[in-house]
């Protein structure tokens, strides 16, 4: 299937690891000129060099924090100055730390807003004007199952990720005129760096292993395993291509199936 986005430019937030560089790296193996962000320079700058060379493609890569606007701003600024546009939008952080209620501060629930959903609005706001001007652009926010099914002691996430649903469809409805669609994509457990600190926290308050945590969220997808970060992006890369022409204000979960509701 030609996805027909070659030679778009892809803007991947958070992007040295994980999900974020499985989709920095699957925009690259559609021809996508890709552009990625993340704080250390070091992880950063090394991972886009292997894109480079993997995928002879055009990357552009640039350490700041996600919570910053003035940066994102900046960013967004040099992307659409090296490439002459940005054209699609993965907007993504690193996601807040597993607390119940009662455990969390209120420094935690400010750092989740900051990082996972202001983060989101400030990429929105840069991106949106240089879509306008060629009608056509793609958003897509990574958030979580959480956005349809709580996760025990993921409070952060659970309540201040259904803001960023509340402000994907919110734009959705406002842009769609301009040939904007913005989606929204849940990564159910998926094998990163996240999900080891996850069961790690896990591990520390209860005595059970790291490991048995992870069989546990196996077993609760119907398709008994971890996700694997590629499968998230490649969902990710398919709702920014021409091929989901007619989606938008959605959200779609890539999660095994582990969603119970219908
Ligand atoms: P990860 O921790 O492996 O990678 C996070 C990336 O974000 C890294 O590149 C890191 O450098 C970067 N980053 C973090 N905070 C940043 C900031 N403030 N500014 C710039 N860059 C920043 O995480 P992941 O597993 O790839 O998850 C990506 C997102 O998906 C997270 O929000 C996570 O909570 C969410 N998620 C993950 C899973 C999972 O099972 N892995 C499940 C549901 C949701």
């Amino acid at each position: 299937m030609d996805l027909g986005i070659k030679g778009r430019v892809a803007l991947v937030a958070a992007s040295s690891q994980g999900i974020g560089l499985a989709t920095a790296e699957a925009f690259a193996a559609e021809g996508c000129r890709v552009a990625m962000c993340a704080r250390n320079d070091r992880t950063l700058q090394a991972a886009a060099e292997k894109i480079r060379r993997q995928h002879s493609a055009e990357v552009y890569a640039e350490a700041f924090d996600v919570t910053d606007p003035a940066a994102v701003s900046r960013f967004v600024a040099a992307v659409a100055s090296k490439f002459g546009s940005v054209d699609i939008c993965v907007t993504n952080a690193g996601g807040p730390p597993a607390k119940g209620f009662l455990t969390a501060l209120l420094e935690d629930w400010k750092k989740a807003i900051d990082a996972n959903f202001l983060s989101s609005v400030y990429f929105a706001h840069e991106v949106i004007p240089h879509m306008q001007r060629k009608k056509w652009g793609r958003i897509i926010t990574i958030t979580s199952i959480t956005t349809k099914q709580p996760v025990t002691d993921l409070v952060l996430s659970n309540a201040v990720r259904a803001a960023v649903v509340g402000l994907v469809k919110s734009l959705a409805n406002e842009f769609g005129k301009d040939g904007i669609l913005v989606n929204n994509v849940g990564p159910g457990f998926t094998a990163t760096d996240r999900l080891k600190e996850l069961a790690k926290a896990r591990a520390a308050t209860t005595g059970k292993s790291e490991q048995e945590f992870l069989d546990a969220w196996a077993a609760d997808a119907p398709v008994k395993r971890l996700g694997d970060p590629r499968e998230v992006a490649e969902t990710i890369v398919w709702l920014a291509s021409e091929r989901a022409s007619y989606v938008t204000g959605q959200t779609v979960l890539v999660d095994g199936g582990m969603y119970k509701g219908l």
